[in-house]
């Protein structure tokens, strides 16, 4: 098939969903090619999550149709979509009671997988992620923040999904650990080639792991485009406002 014949990986026609009196989407075209990666962006509330789960099976639509690989998404798919597809939220998800491994191990283990194999892709995701050999053995109040989320991520990562979900994944981490993660994150995207769709609050952390950044708001896609055409071509005030509303750090003060 030619490139562009291949049907998106995930997409979202004409797709809306209310929660009561939120209209939490509205209209919502949105096509995410394979292998590419994504940002989502925008205020709290604008949507963002929404568009995962919906994308995940974790949501239906109210109306309007998701499709994976070109084909509506159908109820008798969902597992193996979930297999497919690694989900990391923000806080990490970890089970408390669980030790990081055992975390780890749930999924592969429902799928058959023995010990060994659960513990030879732990460890291959541990130097992935630059976890330390011991964190693997502690309960989530044990580790770091920083700690947590690469568990989370290497959950995520377990069955070498061919997508990967992430939502706000590193919001709750200090700026050291942030910063860090941020890079580790990218080196890791750039390397395994997964199609890749990053929620985010932060237009500098967007616009670090991908070209393309989707702004939304209220739940509609305000811009789709580059941080370029955000910058030089805003398709509204929003835009402006948004970007405006970014800080950077003060000038020195002679
Ligand atoms: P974001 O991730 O951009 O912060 P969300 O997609 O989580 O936004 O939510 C969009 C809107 O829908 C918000 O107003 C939110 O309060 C509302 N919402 C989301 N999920 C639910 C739910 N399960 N029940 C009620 N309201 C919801
Ligand atoms: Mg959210």
């Amino acid at each position: 098939m030619a490139a562009d014949t291949v049907p998106p990986a995930f997409a979202l026609h004409e797709v809306s969903k209310r929660y009561g009196a939120v209209q939490a989407l509205e209209q919502v075209d949105l096509a995410f090619h394979r292998g590419s990666t994504t940002a989502l962006i925008g205020s709290s509330g604008s949507g963002k999550s929404t568009v995962l789960r919906l994308l995940l099976g974790l949501d239906r639509p109210d109306q309007g149709v998701v499709s994976i690989d070109g084909n509506a998404l159908q109820p008798s798919q969902l597992l193996a979509l979930r297999l497919r597809t690694g989900y990391v939220i923000q806080d990490g998800g970890l089970f408390p009671h669980l030790t990081g491994l055992e975390n780890l191990t749930l999924q592969p283990r429902q799928l058959g997988w023995d010990k060994h194999r659960i513990v030879e892709r732990a460890a291959e995701l541990a130097e992935l992620t630059h976890l330390p050999a011991d964190a693997l053995g502690r309960y989530p109040a044990e580790l770091s923040g920083g700690q947590r989320q690469r568990i989370a991520l290497m959950r995520g990562l377990m069955l070498d999904p061919d997508a990967l979900l992430l939502d706000e994944p590193l919001g709750a981490l200090d700026p050291i650990v942030r910063h860090e993660l941020q890079d580790e994150l990218k080196r890791i995207f750039d390397r395994l080639g997964k199609t890749v769709l990053i929620v985010t609050h932060d237009l500098a952390e967007a616009a670090w792991f991908a070209e393309r950044l989707i702004l939304m708001n209220e739940g509609r896609v305000i811009q789709d485009g580059q941080l370029n055409d955000l910058r030089q071509h805003p398709a509204s005030d929003f835009v402006r406002q948004f970007i405006a509303a970014q800080r950077s750090l003060p000038a020195v003060r002679a």
